[in-house]
């Protein structure tokens, strides 16, 4: 395991060096280059990204200029890294439309871009090919497992009884499996928990995440975050009311305050839930001059 620091949240990310095989690749910023460079770049001939998020692919580039190694994603992330900056201004003017219907206030919705825009100097577009269901490694073949939830592409890797997971199991944080479902119908809660069941059948000993320590008991470690699902569907069924409120109201209603970095997270994840409730006939979402909202049925 080879921690990297990153400028967000969620602190440094692992990557995985398996014979001549990386998995992942870290931010673009000097501290992450700084330790990449400790590693014998020479030997690499394949980069393989977990998901299309730029704490995971960001100086795929680098290595691919440096290394002329192989890049491969998930063909449903491939445009995220190989055209990574178009793809950031195409997800932040959804997002920003998605915010402006959520009802928030002009002066969060001018914090997010700012933030979101910031993101772009954190990657460099880098030519990828998509992952096929073998990957070859000095060390043996390491199969493909498309776990989409997180990404649509998100994927996990398993070598013998090892699995490389990403971001789709994490050991303490739980894994936003929302924030994409915003515009691609392949991710949101529904596919993360399909994902969730795949990974808890599989006979592996160690779950290697993207962040975080290694998960010992992974089908322990999902059973908790299927749970903690739970948990948060009764939190966002109790705070509906009879009369319907926005998104953003209901966003504050579960999660209370939130920084302008996690603001997207949060309405997306109860817009996921409230479209789940809905289906189930406990909550009624609609769409009126251009505002979201929910309300008990
Ligand atoms: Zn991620």
């Amino acid at each position: 395991m080879i921690e990297v620091p990153t400028p967000f949240a969620v602190g440094n990310v692992n990557l995985y060096l398996v014979g001549d095989t990386l998995i992942d690749t870290g931010p673009k910023t000097p501290e992450a280059l700084k330790i990449l460079n400790q590693i014998n770049l020479s030997s690499i001939a394949n980069v393989v990204i977990t998901h299309g998020h730029v704490d995971h692919h960001g100086l795929a580039y680098y290595l691919k200029e440096k290394t002329d190694c192989t890049v491969f994603v998930h063909e449903n992330d491939l445009l995220s890294v190989s055209a990574y900056r178009t793809e950031l201004e195409k997800k932040s003017w959804r997002y920003s439309d998605f915010l402006r219907k959520s009802g928030l206030s002009r002066k969060l919705i001018s914090h997010f871009e700012e933030y979101y825009r910031g993101l772009s100097t954190y990657g460099e577009s880098c030519p990828a090919e998509p992952l096929k269901d073998i990957i070859m490694t000095e060390q043996g073949a390491m199969e493909v497992i498309h776990t989409p939830g997180h990404t649509g592409g998100s994927c996990c890797f398993v070598l013998g009884d090892i699995m490389y997971a990403g971001d789709t199991l994490l050991p303490t944080i739980s894994t936003n499996p929302s924030i994409h479902a915003v515009f691609d119908k392949r991710c949101g809660l529904e596919a993360y928990q399909r994902s969730l069941h795949t990974l808890s059948q599989l006979d592996v000993k160690k779950v290697f995440p993207g962040h975080g320590v290694i998960i010992e008991d992974h089908a322990r470690r999902i059973q908790t975050i299927l749970r903690e699902h739970e948990q948060r569907r009764l939190t966002v069924i109790r705070s509906l009311q009879e009369a319907p409120q926005s998104l953003a109201e209901i966003t504050k209603a579960v999660f209370g305050e939130i920084r302008a970095s996690e603001i997207l997270l949060a309405l997306a994840e109860c817009f996921d839930y409230l479209k789940i409730l809905q289906k189930e006939n406990l909550a009624d979402v609609c769409e009126e001059d251009g505002l979201l909202s929910a309300r008990r049925i």
